[in-house]
C-alpha cells in the first residue's frame, strides 16, 4: 500500500498528540494474564468493556485459568455471565476455548496469530488484542467501533469496513505502535469523540482533524433497516 510522506506525517502528528493527551491509554478489560484477557475479549463481542468488567471478577475468581474452566460444564458458567447478551453461547464458547487450550497448548495462550484464530470464538480482533496487550506483537491494528469511527473522522482512512481499515492502519503504523494506536483512539472515542456527540470544541486534536465541527455523520454505523 503506497502512502505519501505528507499523509504519513499528518497521521503521525495526530497520533503523537493523542499519546500526549492519553499517557495512560491501555486495555480497559480487567484481567490478569493472557488467559483472562483472551476470555474477557471473547466475552466483549456485542457488548461493552464495562459490562464485561462487571462479570469477570466473579468468573475469574471461580475459574482463574484454562484448566479450571476446561473442567466446568457450560451450565455452571452460565449464571456468572447472565448479565451479558448471548450468555449461553458465550459460556459454551469460553469452555470450548479453555478445553482447546488445555488439549493443544498445555493450558497456555499461544503467542501466535494463526494458533489464536484457530481457537473457538477467536477472530482477528481478539487475537490482535491478546498479542498486542500481553505479548507486544500484534499482527495488525485492532479495529473496534471506536477505532473505525475515529480513524475515519481523523482522515486516517477512507475505507469503511473493519478489515480494510485494519489493513490501512497496519500499513500506517509500525508493529511497536499498533497496540497503542487502538488504545488512544478508544480512549479519545469514549471521552471526547463519541458517535453521537463529538465535542470538537474541547478536542485536543481539533487543529489536526479534517472533520472538526462537522463530525456527527462521519464514521457512524449505518442503522439496520
Ligand atoms: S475534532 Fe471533533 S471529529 Fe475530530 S477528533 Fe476531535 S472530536 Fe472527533
Amino acid at each position: 500500500m503506497k502512502i505519501s510522506p505528507r499523509r504519513r506525517a499528518r497521521v503521525a502528528a495526530a497520533f503523537a498528540r493523542l499519546r500526549q493527551l492519553y499517557p495512560d491509554a491501555r486495555c480497559e478489560l480487567l484481567h490478569e494474564g493472557p488467559f483472562q484477557l483472551l476470555v474477557a475479549t471473547v466475552l466483549s463481542a456485542q457488548t461493552t468493556d464495562r459490562m464485561v468488567n462487571q462479570v469477570t471478577p466473579a468468573l475469574f475468581h471461580r475459574f482463574p485459568d484454562a484448566e479450571s474452566l476446561a473442567r466446568a460444564a457450560p451450565e455452571e458458567v452460565e449464571p456468572l455471565l447472565a448479565r451479558l447478551g448471548f450468555f449461553r453461547v458465550k459460556a459454551k464458547n469460553i469452555v470450548a476455548l479453555a478445553r482447546q487450550l488445555v488439549e493443544h497448548h498445555q493450558g497456555k495462550v499461544p503467542a501466535d496469530f494463526k494458533a489464536l484464530v484457530a481457537l473457538p470464538g477467536v477472530g482477528r480482533k481478539t487475537a490482535n488484542v491478546v498479542l498486542g496487550v500481553c505479548f507486544g506483537v500484534p499482527e495488525g491494528v485492532v479495529v473496534d467501533t471506536h477505532v473505525q469511527r475515529l480513524s475515519q473522522r481523523l482522515g486516517w482512512t477512507r475505507e469503511t469496513t473493519p478489515d480494510k481499515i485494519e489493513r490501512e492502519l497496519t500499513a500506517l503504523f509500525p508493529p511497536e505502535e499498533r497496540d497503542l494506536v487502538s488504545h488512544v483512539l478508544i480512549f479519545h472515542g469514549r471521552r471526547v469523540c463519541s458517535a453521537q456527540r463529538p465535542v470538537c470544541d474541547r478536542c485536543g486534536v481539533r487543529d489536526l482533524c479534517p472533520s472538526a465541527g462537522r463530525a456527527e455523520h462521519i464514521g457512524r454505523k449505518k442503522k439496520r433497516a
